[in-house]
C-alpha cells in the first residue's frame, strides 16, 4: 500500500473536495523519499548541498543556491521555533477527525529549514497554546497510513 505524507506542498491543495482515495494517490517525489524513509525510522532529515553547504527548505533535485545536483541528507536534532500557527476545525482525512480542533504549526528548524507539524494533542494545555516564537521539539508519528510530525514544547 502506498504511504501518504500528511503535509503535502500547498500546490496539492485546492478548493475542490478531495476524496481519501485521491489523497492516497499523491505520490512522493523521488527526491523526497529519504525524508519519508527517515520519518519511518523516527528521524527528521534535511538536504544540504555538498558543494556550497546551503540547506534546502524542501527536498530538491538541485541546489537552489548554486544549481549543483550533489545534495546530501543530514539528520536534524529536531528543535525549532514556531513561525506560524493555525487551528484546524475540519479534518481533511478521517484519521485526524478525533483530534479536532488541533493546531498546525510552521516550524523553522535549528538547521535552517522549515517543516509543518501538528501540535501534540496530549500536551495541549488551553492556557498554554503554542504561539509564534515558542521553542518546540518535533517527533515523527503515524496516523493510520499517514506519517507526519508532532510538536512538543521544548526549553529554549
Ligand atoms: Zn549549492
Amino acid at each position: 500500500m502506498p504511504m501518504a505524507v500528511c503535509f503535502q506542498p500547498m500546490s496539492h491543495y485546492s478548493s475542490k473536495p478531495v476524496s481519501l482515495g485521491a489523497m492516497k494517490a499523491i505520490s512522493i517525489p523521488r527526491c523526497a523519499k529519504p525524508f519519508v524513509e527517515g520519518l519511518n525510522d523516527g528521524l527528521i532529515r534535511y538536504q544540504m548541498c555538498s558543494r556550497c553547504s546551503t540547506v534546502q527548505n524542501l527536498a530538491r533535485y538541485r541546489c537552489l543556491a548554486c544549481g549543483a545536483n550533489e545534495l546530501g541528507w543530514k539528520d536534524s536534532v529536531g528543535l525549532g521555533i514556531v513561525e506560524a500557527a493555525t487551528e484546524i476545525r475540519r479534518a481533511s482525512d478521517p484519521a485526524f477527525q478525533a483530534m479536532i480542533p488541533y493546531a498546525i504549526l510552521l516550524v523553522r528548524m535549528q538547521e535552517g529549514f522549515s517543516l509543518m507539524a501538528i501540535e501534540d494533542s496530549e500536551a495541549i494545555n488551553p492556557k498554554q497554546v503554542m504561539q509564534i516564537g515558542d521553542c518546540v521539539r518535533l517527533r515523527a508519528r503515524r496516523w493510520g497510513d499517514h506519517m507526519g510530525l508532532v510538536a512538543f514544547r521544548a526549553s529554549p
